[in-house]
């Protein structure tokens, strides 16, 4: 027996005991769960809107399979990722950790390999350039434990290639369909096998596993949502609950148009058209699972969330002004802003969430506890430290949205200029946003509620604020034992925020 066989065998001891003790809900009233991840979703990119008021791009967007859901489900306006970039938050979903406590603080490609970009005066900290192995305990892993039948569609972006963690199926998942170590397709085309060979684009962007659609008419996330309805129907038939975690490679770059949606955008910026048409696939893919629920008469016992992995991309490779695509909220995808975390988050469970919206300040970290206790399932006691909260209370109308920290830490820089696209450390607590910049060691507070766009710097008008979120993201970042950026010149770890003189 494998040591993972093994280790599984031991859950499941260790599980049946639990049943012993503490006599969990019955099993057969579980719902099946389907988490539903957009890549590089922007907080503005579906025609439902989370704003204060309806703009410019929920008229463009075409996405009525999220409004669907919204119109059943809760709606939350002020959802977060844990990190502006990819991996950190799709290994917090996975691991229960924020980025900052697993180390896995930026995205992942090659085994060994540090994909942050040079910063003047900065080095990133040894990070976890791997990401998520099959030693790190998964909430798929642990669903499977508890009879779940796990099923990865679409993109995974957990752990590096040449490293077994760039297989979902070595994270706890059954069935793996087109995830490995690369965060992007070569290709969205079928027509081009979903390569960039025709490009002379590098082989690791190609996706894998998807032989049977290749030199066909069709688009990537069309081809993967086919895929998760069969697996769906074959889990349904089998008579096993199911966890999908379809994560669609849409809306990351390449920005590819799907033809069959271009007459929708006419006379806008093709780039951005092309961008509108990958939504609108997105949504569509979206549309099928939730048929198919319908169809096969699951729905009902089948609890749904829709969201996003960071903010949207707007500092590069869209058409238009740069930085604006997610206003109004401020900046993209590697920010430190707003627009870089903030994401749509849409919860569907009939007969326990109530339809309407939720303006509870949520991040992606809650989702492992929160689909545990969902699926009826004690949350781990290995001794394993995790960040999240459980959801379920407030889902169920049994509590309200207590006030919490929210951090996030990113000593890395993306790469492409930007508004808040530098190394850096932030709270949320309550109203208020703290960014410490770790290259000048200095501040920026935002009062969210009256300034949603980050536009009114109050650090220096209102220092004693500063000191006490400086405090708080401190003592944060210590307790989740955060690595720092560290100085180019000395080597030295930059200072905890508390440790900053403020005003200087
Ligand atoms: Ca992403």
């Amino acid at each position: 027996m494998s040591p993972r066989r093994l280790r599984l065998a031991a859950g499941l001891l260790a599980l049946a005991a639990c049943a012993c003790a503490t006599a969990p809900q019955s099993s057969s009233r579980t719902p099946n769960i389907v988490l539903f991840l957009v890549d590089d979703l922007g907080w503005q990119d579906i025609s439902l809107p989370l704003g204060p008021e309806r703009t410019a791009q929920n008229a463009r967007f075409r996405t009525p399979n999220v409004e669907r859901l919204a119109r059943e489900g809760l709606a939350f306006t002020q959802a977060y990722s844990a990190a502006p970039v990819c991996t950190p938050t799709r290994a917090a979903i996975l691991s229960g950790q924020t980025p900052a406590r697993s180390r896995i603080t930026y995205w992942t490609l090659r085994k060994d390999s540090d994909t942050s970009a040079p910063f003047l005066g900065l080095l990133p900290p040894q990070w976890n350039m791997n990401g998520l192995q099959p030693e790190d305990t998964t909430l798929p892993e642990l669903l499977a434990q508890g009879g779940y039948h796990t099923i990865h569609v679409g993109k995974a972006h957990f752990g590096a290639v040449g490293t077994a963690g760039s297989d979902p199926c070595a994270l706890g998942f059954d069935v793996n369909v087109a995830g490995h170590g690369a965060g992007a397709p070569g290709s969205f085309l079928g027509t081009e096998n979903f390569s960039g060979a025709a490009r002379k684009g590098d082989p690791v962007w190609d996706v894998p596993g998807m032989e049977r659609w290749h030199g066909k008419d069709i688009y990537l996330d069309e081809a993967l949502a086919i895929e998760a309805v069969e697996h769906v129907g074959r889990a349904l038939d089998a008579g096993e609950r199911f966890f999908l975690n379809f994560a669609p490679y849409s809306v990351h770059t390449p920005i590819q148009a799907n033809a069959r949606y271009v007459e929708h955008y006419a006379g806008l910026d093709p780039r951005e058209a092309a961008y509108a048409t990958m939504v609108e696939t997105m949504d569509a893919a979206l549309g099928a699972v939730l048929d198919e629920l319908e169809r096969r008469g699951v729905a009902d016992e089948t609890l749904v969330i829709f969201t996003s992995d960071n903010g949207g991309l707007s500092a590069h490779a869209r058409g238009g002004t740069p930085h604006t695509h997610n206003a109004p909220l401020r900046s993209g995808k590697g920010s430190a802003y707003e627009g870089g975390t903030r994401v749509p988050l849409v919860i569907r469970w009939p007969g326990v969430v109530r339809p309407g919206a939720s303006d509870a300040q949520v991040i992606s970290t809650d989702l492992f506890p929160t689909l545990l206790s969902a699926a009826g399932l004690a949350q781990p006691s290995d001794g394993v430290v995790r960040d999240g909260i459980d959801l379920t209370p407030l889902l169920r109308g049994e509590a309200s949205a207590s006030q919490r920290a929210l951090v996030w830490h990113q000593p890395h820089y993306w790469g492409t200029p930007g508004p808040g696209i530098w190394p850096y450390s932030a709270v949320r607590l309550g109203d208020w946003k703290l960014i410490y910049r770790h290259a000048d060691r200095g501040f920026e507070l935002y009062d969210l509620a009256h300034d949603l766009g980050e536009e009114h710097d109050l650090a220096a008008s209102d220092p004693e604020r500063v000191r006490q979120l400086a405090s708080v993201l401190g003592s944060e970042l210590r307790r989740t034992r955060a690595q720092m950026s560290l100085g180019a010149a000395s080597g030295l770890r930059v200072p905890w925020p508390d440790d900053v003189a403020w005003p200087r």
